[in-house]
Parts: C-alpha cells; structure tokens; sequence
C-alpha cells in the first residue's frame, strides 16, 4: 500500500506513469527504485526537491 512519506496519507493520485500526488499535503511524489522522491509544486510551477528532509527509510516504499 502506498503512503505518503510526508503525512502517511494512503490518499494518493496518479498523475503519470510514475508519478503521485498527495492530496492530503499537496506534494508530488516519484518512484524511484523502491524509494520516493519528493517534490513541492512551487508557485510558479516549477518543481523543488524536498527529499533532504526525508531520511531514506522515510521515502522507503511500504
Ligand atoms: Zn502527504
């Protein structure tokens, strides 16, 4: 079951072939191997990594 690194939300969209959306925290999320990377949609729309606020048994995929 996917969760949320960021809220451990299950409330998670598709939005691409490897990507996910949180709809609990707004973030986007990617798979990466068996980890998460995770994004914040800035207000511009650029994207900027919040994966250092992670650690890496966080963004492990359960
Ligand atoms: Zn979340």
């Amino acid at each position: 079951m996917m969760q949320c690194p960021n809220c451990r939300s299950k409330d998670i969209g598709k939005i691409g072939s490897q990507q996910y959306y949180c709809w609990n925290c707004f973030i986007e999320l990617s798979i990466l191997g068996d980890e998460w990377t995770v994004h914040q949609v800035e207000a511009d729309g650029s994207l900027s990594s919040l994966d250092d606020i992670f650690t890496a048994e966080e963004r492990k995929i359960q």
